[in-house]
């Protein structure tokens, strides 16, 4: 299923969605893209990113596949 981000509209990739999960609400059903996200919490696309590579090597975490 295709998502797309809640404020600007662009497609989301699965990553977005996960970090989303990750950082913001397990259960949501709407997310924001990483550009927004990072508006949102006074950070980077890059750092955002940074924490995308981090949970997926370092915590294998579950929603990032
Ligand atoms: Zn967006």
């Amino acid at each position: 299923m295709e998502h797309k981000c809640l404020r600007c509209g662009m497609n989301l990739k699965s990553d977005e969605v996960a970090l989303y999960r990750k950082l913001i609400w397990r259960e949501a059903s709407e997310y924001l893209c990483i550009e927004c996200l990072a508006e949102d919490l006074s950070s980077t696309p890059e750092r955002l990113n940074e924490l995308i590579v981090y949970f997926r090597t370092k915590q294998k975490c579950c929603l990032f596949v």
